[in-house]
């Protein structure tokens, strides 16, 4: 069983893939921790997560990842930084380091293997276009973009982060033009992708129509 769920940030991906796995007892996979950890390393290690000096670090920045019941921890070189790469600045260094093929083919070799051996439900950008286009189930999460700030500023608040709202916005609108834009694997509805609209739905409404679909499917 392969579930892709794809969308811009902040529209609700990762909290709705983890209810619906722990309904349906499938495999979270959430692959923007794995850009992220990519720009964590390179931040750490004082390169420019713009430039071509984050591929040669490639061979060094070791992944992995392992599941504490519906939770998943990701692992850098052997570290847990699962809670370090939630900042704000690495949301918008992962988005520029995604933007490299070289990053991106080598994280989406770990997803596939994980795809293969496991019944997953993988959340990212180019799930359904690119990392695993014979998906059972495709689905593309949009809501609109004051409600996805409002969603991912509350989220930064309850977990202590300084930030505005504002700041929120305007990260979320950089990272939606740069992932939108990018010539290998953009951030894009996949033509056989189911739309969802979560906007005006409260996060039960969109878990139940996502597992609704999810069982339709099994
Ligand atoms: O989903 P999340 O916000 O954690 O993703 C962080 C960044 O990683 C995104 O803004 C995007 O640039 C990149 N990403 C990607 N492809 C994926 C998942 C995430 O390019 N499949």
């Amino acid at each position: 069983m392969k579930i892709a769920i794809d969308g811009p940030g902040g529209a609700g991906k990762s909290t709705i893939a983890k209810a619906a796995a722990k309904a349906l007892g499938l495999i979270y996979i959430d692959t923007g921790a794995m850009y992220r950890a990519v720009a964590l390393y390179a931040i750490r290690k004082g390169v420019n997560t713009e430039t071509e000096a984050v591929d040669a670090l490639l061979p060094e920045v070791e992944i992995t990842i392992q599941h504490e019941g519906d939770t998943q921890r990701i692992y850098l070189c052997g570290e847990d930084v699962s809670d370090q790469i939630r900042t704000p600045e690495i949301s918008v260094g992962a988005s520029k380091v995604a933007v490299r093929p070289a990053v991106r083919l080598k994280l989406v070799e770990l997803q596939r293997a994980l795809a293969k051996t496991n019944n997953v439900i993988m959340d990212g950008r180019d799930i359904g276009t690119y990392v695993l286009p014979d998906a059972d189930l495709k689905i593309f999460l949009v809501a609109d973009e004051q409600e996805r700030a409002r969603r991912r500023y509350k989220e930064l608040l309850e977990k202590g982060e300084k930030c505005s709202f504002d700041e929120v916005l305007l990260d979320l609108q950089f990272r939606d033009k740069n992932d939108a834009s990018r010539a290998f694997a953009p951030l894009k509805q996949a033509e056989d992708a189911v739309l969802l609209d979560s906007t005006t739905l409260s996060l039960a409404e969109t878990v139940e129509r996502v597992i609704t679909m999810i069982k339709g499917k099994m």
